[in-house]
């Protein structure tokens, strides 16, 4: 951050003041807070040749796994030693609770320890090949420069779960900000630099998606693009992806369901719902919007909801005693402002909420809701509000919430609660969702790979796996006769 409040971008191991910037608003009032960088074309053309260049010279392209590995735990440790003021700047610029913010970021720790960790464990391998006269190894190299692209939301979580396995497998990336909320990843360039990461292996900038977002994924230097994101974003991504045939990995949205049966222990069951949809102002990737109860427990669970839902404390988001803070734009809250009545008008019955909360006149609030619906047609039980909203609807057999639960062109999570082991079992094997939380929600490690089916996007996040999507592997043919080679117009 400069003395006048500006952020900047980091590029090619430097702190550069764009060519424009743009306002950035504090959610809570609805006001400006900062300035920061719309990095154009030109800049992102700068930091990808940056990377380019890291990539193939110098200090990043010379450094072995194991040195990679201590600049990843390096980096990991300053984030938890910062974890409380980056959390205050991604509060004040999304509206995320602090509450949240401060136990997310310090766990954002853990992603860099964990990827720095496996740096060095990630080998190749040695192939009995079926020719006495030849060795083959095959070797994991990293697949090039990688374009890192995130959401709004928990943006130093949603790059952590990229650049962790991209540098542990030696890739270098330029990491593009969203244009809403971007100050906690400027701030974190400020890590990267002081944890020594060479010039030009990690640049970060952030600027609007039409120009610079499209830019950087279609870049002809992209190899690799990871993006979170929505679903019509990821559209664009994909055509975007036809320039420089990058492979590509999409985590986008959901519409989760989670099916309270009527053995449930219920008020775990309610605690689970609030955790699933008002926690993060149900600006989670994961939130478990439509809730499916069995029938014989429907109003006793509705009014067990209801009752928590009332009693949230909506507030300040710097208060460490807020439970629910504002959503992160005004756009936001009219989306869903929108789509609450057009579901109330065609016959979804409101439980709670469906306004503004009284005495939140100055930014962008919505109160708890919890819609009761009649069928899974109504618009809040099919589209993601990215917000507090939960639809509601009954179900009378097993059968029937498994085929309400996998009815959605989503499949990213999905909770099940239910006492009886065999069912939750069943329930498992039949949800079609990358995620299946049984008896629990919103649980997440970097241990764990993570990612959906259908429109929830392709490829997975997290555990080990996923330093293989950033290498390419090099087959290595050695020769090992000193005979002259046979007939050469025969193919060995
Ligand atoms: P968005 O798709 O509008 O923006 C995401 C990013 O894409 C931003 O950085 C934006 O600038 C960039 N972008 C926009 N247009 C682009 C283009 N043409 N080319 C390249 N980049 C472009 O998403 P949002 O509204 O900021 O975030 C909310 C969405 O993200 C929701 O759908 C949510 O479910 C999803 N999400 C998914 C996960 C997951 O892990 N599956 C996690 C968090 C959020």
């Amino acid at each position: 951050m400069t003395s006048t409040g500006e952020f900047r971008n980091y590029i090619d191991g430097q702190f550069v003041e764009a060519a424009s910037t743009f306002d950035s608003i504090d959610p809570s009032t609805g006001t400006t807070w900062a300035k920061m960088p719309a990095a154009s074309a030109a800049d992102v053309d700068r930091a990808v040749a940056a990377a380019h260049r890291a990539l193939h010279s110098g200090p990043w392209a010379a450094m072995t796994a194991t040195a990679r590995g201590k600049l990843l735990v390096r980096l990991g440790d300053l984030v938890v030693a910062n974890a409380d003021r980056l959390a205050e700047l991604e509060t004040r610029d999304t509206g995320k609770i602090i509450r949240e913010t401060r136990a997310q970021i310090a766990y954002v720790g853990d992603y860099y320890r964990y990827y720095g960790g496996l740096a060095d464990k990630h080998e190749g391998s040695f192939v009995p090949i079926d020719k006495a006269d030849m060795e083959v190894t095959i070797r994991p190299e990293p697949i090039g420069v990688v374009a890192a692209v995130v959401p709004w939301n928990s943006q130093l979580f949603l790059s952590a779960v990229k650049l962790g396995p991209a540098l542990a497998a030696g890739c270098t990336v330029v990491l593009k900000a969203s244009e809403d909320g971007p100050a906690p990843l400027l701030a974190f360039a400020e890590l990267v630099h002081e944890a020594g990461f060479p010039a030009g292996s990690v640049n970060i900038l952030t600027g609007f998606g039409h120009d610079c977002g499209h830019r950087l994924t279609s870049h002809p230097l992209i190899a690799r693009v990871a993006f979170t994101g929505g679903p019509a974003t990821a559209r664009q991504i994909v055509r975007n992806t036809a320039e420089n045939l990058a492979s590509t990995t999409l985590e986008l949205g959901g519409k989760s369901p989670v099916v309270v049966f009527a053995d449930a222990d219920l008020d775990s069951a309610a605690n689970a719902v609030v955790a699933g949809i008002f926690a993060a102002t149900g600006q989670s990737c994961v939130a478990g919007s439509r809730l499916l109860v069995e029938r014989s427990v429907k109003d006793e669970f509705l009014a067990r909801l209801k009752h928590k839902a009332e009693a949230i404390r909506i507030g300040d988001p710097q208060d460490p005693e807020t439970e629910m803070g504002p959503l992160a734009t005004s756009r936001q809250r009219e989306w869903i402002e929108k789509t609450v009545a057009e579901s109330l008008t065609s016959g979804g019955r409101l439980v709670t909420g469906g306004k503004r909360p009284e005495g939140k006149a100055d930014g962008f609030y919505y109160a708890p809701t919890i819609i009761e619906a009649s069928d899974q047609n109504l618009a809040c039980v099919r589209e993601e509000l990215f917000g507090p909203v939960l639809s509601a609807l009954a179900f009378d057999s097993e059968a029937e919430a498994l085929s309400l639960a996998n009815d959605t062109r989503f499949g990213l999570a999905s909770g099940v609660f239910t006492t009886n082991l065999a069912k939750a079992h069943r329930m498992a094997r039949g949800i079609h969702a990358g995620v299946v939380w049984i008896n629990t929600y919103r649980a997440v490690s970097p241990l764990v790979p993570f990612g959906g089916y259908g429109q929830s996007g392709l490829g997975r996040e997290g555990g080990m796996d996923a330093i293989r999507d950033y290498t390419r592997s090099k087959s290595v043919w050695i020769r090992t006769s000193d005979d002259p080679i046979p007939d050469p117009f025969v193919m060995r």
